[in-house]
């Protein structure tokens, strides 16, 4: 089954709680708005709490299961705010049965000598101390669910390492790594599968920051790719872990 051609059914997420980090914008959104049509609850999570309102008032305005938002800054949160969120989903739904890793921020591209200390820290805390951060604080509510699945965001610079990505770069390997150790670690002992996605290039704010020079007309929209997700978070995946889906 190739998951950039798959045929999720209406009711593929029906009763399923998804998790989605940076769902104010970009590929979260748009991968929130179609697990929110095919049926999921989603948890929108963000910065941006304007934004987040304006997809949730999509999601409602379209007579879908009605999301919550949980605003989290990845840079300054502490632990304490990570468990106020996990005990705000205990609360409010008992369980959860998917968690998507998406958010993230590009940092600078300049090379190793040059690069910014405080960018690099910045980077790599929100790209992976927060994914390690939240999973741990998570992993209890997703062990309530007769079929989890925990999905991590990769890049094209993990296959096709390349200069001046400094600690983007550095931040997707190591969340690739984190995937790789969580899925072997929860594998057989747990109904949780662990995997990674990598969305190819796609039209948004991180891929004109990066490109700025670019044709964007060239670059497929986030809606565009969003089949690959809805395939790993419902049941059409079990058995899938360890793996790097492909959106393109
Ligand atoms: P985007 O449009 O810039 O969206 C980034 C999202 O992350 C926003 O919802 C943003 O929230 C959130 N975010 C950023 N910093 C945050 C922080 N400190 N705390 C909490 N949330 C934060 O980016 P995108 O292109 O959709 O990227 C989504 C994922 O795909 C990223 O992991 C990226 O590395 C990966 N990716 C993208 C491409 C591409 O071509 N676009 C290619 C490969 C991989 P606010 O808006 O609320 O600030």
């Amino acid at each position: 089954m190739d998951p950039r051609t798959y045929s999720p059914p209406a009711d593929l997420l029906r009763d399923r709680i998804v998790l989605i980090t940076g769902a104010s914008d970009g590929i979260g959104k748009a991968v929130a708005l179609a697990a929110a049509a095919h049926g999921a609850t989603v948890i929108l999570h963000g910065r941006n709490v304007r934004r987040l309102e304006a997809v949730y008032d999509s999601i409602v305005g379209a007579g879908q299961p009605r999301p919550s938002i949980l605003p989290l800054d990845f840079e300054r949160a502490g632990p304490s705010e990570y468990d106020q969120l996990a005990t705000a989903i205990d609360k409010e739904f008992g369980q959860l049965d998917v968690l998507l890793h998406n958010a993230g921020m590009l940092g600078e591209r300049a090379p190793i000598e040059h690069y910014d200390v405080a960018k690099w820290m910045r980077t790599m805390h929100v790209n992976v101390n927060a994914p390690f951060i939240l999973t741990r604080t998570c992993l209890p509510l997703l062990k309530r669910s007769a079929d989890a699945s925990i999905v991590f965001t990769s890049s094209g610079v993990v296959p096709r390492p390349r200069a001046f990505w400094g600690a983007y770069l550095v931040s997707k390997w190591a969340s690739d790594g984190l995937m790789h150790l969580l899925a072997d670690e929860l594998e057989g002992a747990t109904a949780i599968r662990v995997n990674s996605i990598n969305p190819g290039k796609v039209r948004t704010n991180m891929r004109l920051q990066a490109y700025p020079a670019e044709d964007r007309s060239t670059l497929p929209p986030p809606e565009a790719i969003v089949k690959p997700y809805l395939y790993l978070f419902g049941p059409d995946s079990r058995g899938v872990n360890g793996a790097t889906v492909e959106c393109q």
